[in-house]
């Protein structure tokens, strides 16, 4: 496994942007952070607008894109480009970027939009080490990505991500679009799509809209451990001791980001035996297991580095289940993660890529029909044995096997999806061309 260096700033400069990478509205000292997009300057333009996707702000828009609408040769999908009169575009500064666009100022949504959706594409791709072409590449090149206040919601579909807010706080509409998680999800919705595809029966397996939520989650994740204030704030919340996600779920509040609270469950498979309702849950042991895994990689880095030692690791299976154990390993953190927090933040860099890395080659390896999570873990597998030889093999099966996953069947679909439903939802739904 090669592992790029941390440290270095060589980069191709990109355009600049000013994201939250948590949303201002669930934490109210988040603050913005400087990115850059792939895309050099110049070359985003006003709205922003790109070779990949461009935002609007349409005025006078009602009806979501996706919906059923009449058309002059009957009904058919609402979809874009938007063609009505638009809010005034953010546009960029005379270097290209977008940082002189303040959050009080009505362009700053569609910026945010914007840049947090590129930055995702961004860092899949380069997990992926290829382009990602639309799932919608037949009918549009470019992805419209479109405010509307009105849908209390984000969604994507053929062409478009629009996202929406909610009301539900008095007066004040707390948009998605600001929300970097949220768009980073749907942007993972997109990839699945273009990578895996849609299945051909449409009542597919329960397992693959659980993969879907599971996957959306994991891009949104993996993306945002891209954020340094977010990798700072984890390791200095924790020490680094990201363990004690695993076995006290009351630790994930110190996670700092809303992502990794909802990572770090302990949900099973098992428990979905008798069938299940929501894909969102029963995506959870998915996740879980995916998050477990990322953890115990860290791990591996920090005994590979030699910031933790193998005693500390022994220490923790002999305490494990015993009131010491939190306090005993926790110290034990303190004092290492004061030692060298650099070294302690590389080797979660080098956990979070080769997640990455591993999971970009796994999803290319599966096939939508009669997708099962079971199959995610032999497609990982493979990954692992052709990357590092098998390094990682009793890693991956092990939190497979902690979630029931191969154990447990999934039931079936117990009642007609919710109005959340991603599985009825337009995202599914392609227009027929
Ligand atoms: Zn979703």
């Amino acid at each position: 496994m090669h592992y790029p260096d941390y440290g270095a700033e060589d980069e191709a400069p990109g355009t600049r942007f000013l994201l939250f990478p948590q949303s201002p509205f669930l934490d109210a000292s988040a603050e913005l952070e400087l990115v850059e997009i792939s895309a050099p300057p110049g070359t985003i333009g006003p709205g922003p607008s790109g070779p990949r996707m461009y935002t609007v702000d349409p005025v006078g828009k009602t009806t979501p894109y996706g919906a059923i609408v009449p058309g002059p040769n009957g009904p058919g999908m609402y979809l874009p480009p938007w063609n009505g009169f638009i809010n005034p575009p953010p546009v960029p500064d005379e270097h290209g970027n977008f940082i002189h666009i303040a959050p009080s100022d009505p362009e700053f949504e569609a910026a945010h939009l914007f840049g947090s959706a590129h930055f995702t594409m961004d860092v899949w791709e380069g997990y992926f080490g290829r382009p990602i072409p639309w799932h919608f590449d037949a009918t549009f090149d470019r992805l419209e990505l479109s405010l509307l206040p009105s849908l209390d919601n984000a969604h994507i579909g053929w062409g478009f991500l629009e996202t929406g807010g909610t009301h539900e706080h008095g007066d004040e509409y707390r948009p998605y679009s600001l929300n970097f998680d949220v768009v980073a999800h749907e942007i993972g919705h997109a990839i699945i799509y273009s990578i895996i595809g849609l299945p051909s029966d449409e009542n597919a397996s329960g397992e693959y809209y659980g993969f879907h939520e599971s996957a959306a989650d994991m891009v949104a994740l993996l993306a945002s451990l891209h954020f340094g204030s977010v990798v700072e704030a984890l390791l200095e919340n924790t020490s680094g001791n990201l363990y004690t996600f695993n076995r006290l779920n009351r630790f994930a509040e110190l996670a700092g980001n809303a992502q990794i609270r909802m990572a770090a469950n302990d949900k099973l498979l098992s428990q979905f035996a008798r069938g299940w309702t929501s894909e969102h849950d029963l995506s959870e042991p998915l996740t879980g297991a995916m998050f477990d895994i990322l953890i115990d990689v860290f791990h591996e880095r920090l005994l590979a580095r030699g910031l933790i030692t193998p005693e500390i690791e022994d220490l923790s299976d002999q305490l494990e289940g015993t009131p010491d154990y939190s306090d005993v390993m926790q110290a034990l953190f303190d004092e290492r993660y004061a030692r060298n927090p650099d070294g302690f933040r590389i080797a979660l860099l080098e956990a979070r890529d080769l997640m990455g890395s591993y999971l970009a080659e796994a999803w290319e390896m599966l096939e939508p029909d009669d997708l099962s999570y079971s199959h995610v873990e032999e497609a990982l597998l493979a990954v692992d044995r052709e990357i590092s030889g098998g390094a990682f093999q009793r890693i991956i099966a092990g939190n497979f096997r902690m979630r029931d996953i191969g154990l447990a069947q999934v039931g079936p679909r117990l009642a007609d999806p919710d109005g959340d439903s991603h599985a009825a939802s337009v995202r599914t739904r392609a227009p027929n061309l």
